[in-house]
């Protein structure tokens, strides 16, 4: 069904933007930057608290390289003391390109007429899954374009079809969305498929920017956007990810636009969004954007180090859009997922070749590394891969707040499941080489358990498990 935002019910249009563009510019301008304020912020972040729009509009305006070199070396500490090693692996599916909307930095867009378009049928999704599945995937995002075929059935259709593909001891545990907003009712419909996290990207915060960019198509209304998630939660959506596209608008305004749609959101529905997506805007089939606002490498390091202060409890994702040298920087400063084995083209996952065809994906993704090469890197480089899906699965909702506010959860819960969805990949999937350094790296972890004798004897009990053939454990 196709939307008409001005003919939507009284629910649908009490909701408004909260977004204050001048608000937002203020607090920016007036900012005061000096080494006390600076420490201070990142003192506040490290004990645990939200910053505010004036502390974040400090951050983006610090300049000064030994400061900034401060913001980045916080971010690593509030990582590493309260997220620990752990890093949460996912890939992106994508399912149909069909496109009613004109939003000039997508190859999808309406009027692109070089693309292939191609909806998944069926059969094609089983391909694709099982693919998945077969390179040890656990977690999936559905993406999907704006178009009457891909309704709320639809997406609650294909949601249902991935979870039932299994592939030997394969099978996909979470599925998340990044599709249009809905109304209520849709929404509804699409939770009652078992998803869990709905994405909407705001893209650009700024109004203008934002009507600019838009062309044409239910997309251009800006406040129908916004407030996506809005209707998410008021359909029983409580797990929802936000994100903007940088390189359209001033990225400092970006930064504190998500900042305030957290607020908004724990101001109302008392949860703040489960993640964050700060994807830069890549080469696209068709594509034609203005330069002004592309985002250096050094400034997105630094807005990736200041929304980890920002907003410590909040899950931070980044995707292989980023180069391999850029996405192993920036791990250290916060980030929670990234996507691994990606690939972006339809019927991506089945094609032999590696090299990318612009006609056939949305943009060009600039880390094509295999999800063995990325588990490899990650436990080279000290990271623990993750495949859990357990708080999710057991209604254990506000996972990063728990994460993050509970003392002992991540010891108790989240390393754990890290360790044993490890195991079941190294059993299933893993090369001999990966194997034995994945094993050599569990190893190594259980030495943190010394402590806790009961639960050191559960995982390794579990681990056991795991070995001899049991699938699907967790704490
Ligand atoms: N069609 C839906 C929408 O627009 O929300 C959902 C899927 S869209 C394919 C997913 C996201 O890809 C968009 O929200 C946008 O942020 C991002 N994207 C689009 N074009 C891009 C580009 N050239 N570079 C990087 N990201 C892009
Ligand atoms: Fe369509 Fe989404 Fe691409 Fe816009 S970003 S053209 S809505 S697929």
């Amino acid at each position: 069904m196709i939307y008409n935002p001005e003919k939507l019910k009284i629910k649908d249009e009490a909701m408004r933007s909260f977004i204050d563009s001048d608000e937002i510019w203020n607090f920016i301008k007036k900012a005061k930057v000096t080494e006390k304020r600076v420490t201070e912020i990142i003192a506040k972040s490290l004990s645990k608290k939200r910053l505010t729009l004036e502390e974040t509009a400090v951050l983006v305006q610090t300049k000064d390289a030994s400061l900034v070199e401060k913001i980045k070396q916080g971010a690593k500490k509030l990582k590493e003391i309260v997220y620990g090693k752990r890093i949460v692996l996912f890939a992106p599916l994508y399912i149909g390109n069909l496109c009613k909307n004109n939003c000039q930095y997508c190859g999808f867009k309406e009027m692109n007429k070089k693309v292939k378009r191609v909806t998944l049928e069926e059969k094609d999704l089983t391909e694709q899954v099982k693919a998945l599945e077969d390179f040890g995937q656990k977690r999936l995002i559905l993406v999907y374009g704006e178009h009457p075929k891909y309704d709320a059935n639809f997406i609650a259709k294909t949601v249902k079809h991935v979870y039932k593909v299994k592939s030997g001891n394969g099978e996909i545990r979470r599925v998340n969305i990044n599709a249009a907003p809905l109304n209520i009712e849709d929404f509804k419909i699409v939770k009652s498929s078992g998803i869990g996290t709905y994405q909407i990207f705001q893209e650009t915060y700024h109004r203008e920017t934002y009507d600019k960019v838009h062309i044409s198509g239910i997309k251009k209304n800006y406040d129908w956007r916004l407030t996506g998630l809005d209707r998410a939660q008021e359909a029983g959506i409580d797990d929802v990810g936000i994100g903007a596209l940088f390189g359209l608008y001033d990225w400092r305004f970006e930064v504190l636009a998500l900042v305030r749609h957290t607020n908004h959101f724990e101001a109302v529905y008392n949860v703040g969004p489960h993640t964050i997506s700060f994807p830069r805007v890549q080469n696209a089939s068709n594509l034609s954007i203005d330069e002004e606002h592309i985002v250096n490498d050094e400034d997105f390091t630094k807005l990736v180090a200041i929304l980890r202060l920002a907003v410590p409890y909040t899950g931070m994702i980044l995707t292989a859009r980023e180069p391999e040298n850029i996405r192993n920087e920036i791990l250290q400063y916060g980030i929670s997922q990234i996507d691994g084995g990606t690939n972006i083209e339809m019927k991506g996952y089945t094609k032999k070749s590696k090299k990318q065809d612009l006609e056939s994906e949305q943009f060009e993704i600039s880390d094509n590394r295999t999800i063995s090469e990325i588990i490899e890197e990650l436990i080279d480089k000290d990271h623990i891969p993750s495949f859990c899906t357990a708080c999710y699965r057991l209604g254990r909702t506000g996972e990063h707040f728990m994460e993050f506010s509970v003392p002992g959860f991540i010891k108790r819960y989240c390393q754990p499941n890290a360790i044993l969805t490890t195991a079941e990949y190294l059993e299933d999937y893993a090369i001999p080489r990966i194997k034995e350094k994945g094993y050599k790296m569990i190893n190594k972890i259980m030495k943190d358990f010394d402590k806790d004798e009961k639960l050191k004897i559960k995982i390794l009990n579990k681990l056991e498990r795991i070995k001899k053939g049991e699938r699907d454990l967790y704490f």
